[in-house]
């Protein structure tokens, strides 16, 4: 189905043509048939404004994720550190101050901006804290990198976000993002994709809309790969089961699927990422 809608304008390349991607919790996400970034129209975004969200900003739902994390945050900081040693770097949307307390602790000279969640993990370290939306941040630092980790997706403007960075950081300076894949295997296999979280997420993305987008505001992608954890997919996976309700009935088929499925999956993983169905998108972009 395709829809031309100038209501439903692509909010990254402003084509009028969209296709539906899917409907969460009865709200329509599209699919620009150019650039092929998800998007909230103007009567989405209007329903979701309705949603809440329990979860996201709990310290107590991140503790229990915090090992998991951690390992993934170094996993970028070494792929980072190739590119740069220990400069200014700025992390945009720190959430529980994470990624920046890792930062720090590599020897970088830390920014964190966080509009809501309360900076834990930044207690007593000297890192520059700044309240605020990117929108409304205005230090000046000459960042060497920039951090998007999880955040590109919540914006409404991302155009205007991307100018932002550009302006904040450092000629030939690089921007980090990590977002959700709705391209992936995941997506395909789960019934209900956590990722979707309609509650929050505004934008949606695949490997070929996020390098588009930065090739569009200028940058060059310098590095892509997508992955995910095997927790992450797990815990996805399992939904698939949830609506079964006799439980021996929900064990005996978990029991068969996870013996055939899980070691093809897991040896198949590293190709399948390769070719761009991971759960999540990693990009750096230069200046
Ligand atoms: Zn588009």
């Amino acid at each position: 189905m395709t829809k031309k809608d100038t209501d439903c304008r692509c909010p990254v390349c402003f084509f009028d043509q969209s296709q539906l991607l899917v409907l969460v919790r009865s709200i329509p996400i599209y699919q620009c048939q150019h650039c092929q970034i998800g998007y909230l129209d103007k009567r989405g975004l209007k329903k979701q404004r309705k949603l809440k969200s329990n979860t996201f900003y709990d310290f107590s739902q991140y503790l229990i994720q915090e090992e998991r994390l951690r390992r993934r945050f170094r996993k970028i900081i070494s792929l980072v550190k190739k590119i740069n040693q220990n400069g200014q770097v700025l992390d945009v949307g720190a959430g529980f101050g994470l990624l920046a307390r890792e930062l720090y602790l590599h020897g970088y000279q830390v920014t964190a901006v966080e509009p809501k969640s309360r900076l834990e993990y930044l207690k007593g370290l000297k890192v520059k804290i700044f309240r605020t939306s990117l929108e409304n941040f205005s230090k000046k630092d000459n960042y060497q990198v920039i951090f998007l980790i999880d955040v590109l997706e919540h914006f409404s403007n991302l155009n205007k976000a991307l100018a932002k960075i550009k302006d904040l950081l450092a000629d030939g300076g690089v921007v980090v993002i990590q977002t959700p894949n709705y391209r992936s295997l995941m997506t395909r296999i789960c019934r209900n994709w956590s990722w979707w979280f309609i509650e929050e997420h505004k934008l949606f993305f695949n490997p070929i809309s996020l390098a588009f987008l930065l090739k569009k505001n200028s940058f060059e992608v310098i590095h892509l790969e997508t992955y995910e954890d095997l927790f992450e997919f797990k815990k996805n996976f399992d939904g698939n089961f949830a609506s079964i309700k006799s439980s021996w009935l929900r064990k005996i088929l978990k029991l068969v699927v996870y013996s055939f499925f899980f070691p093809c999956y897991l040896v198949f993983r590293p190709i399948l990422y390769r070719l761009g169905f991971g759960g999540l998108i990693l990009i750096l972009a230069k200046k």
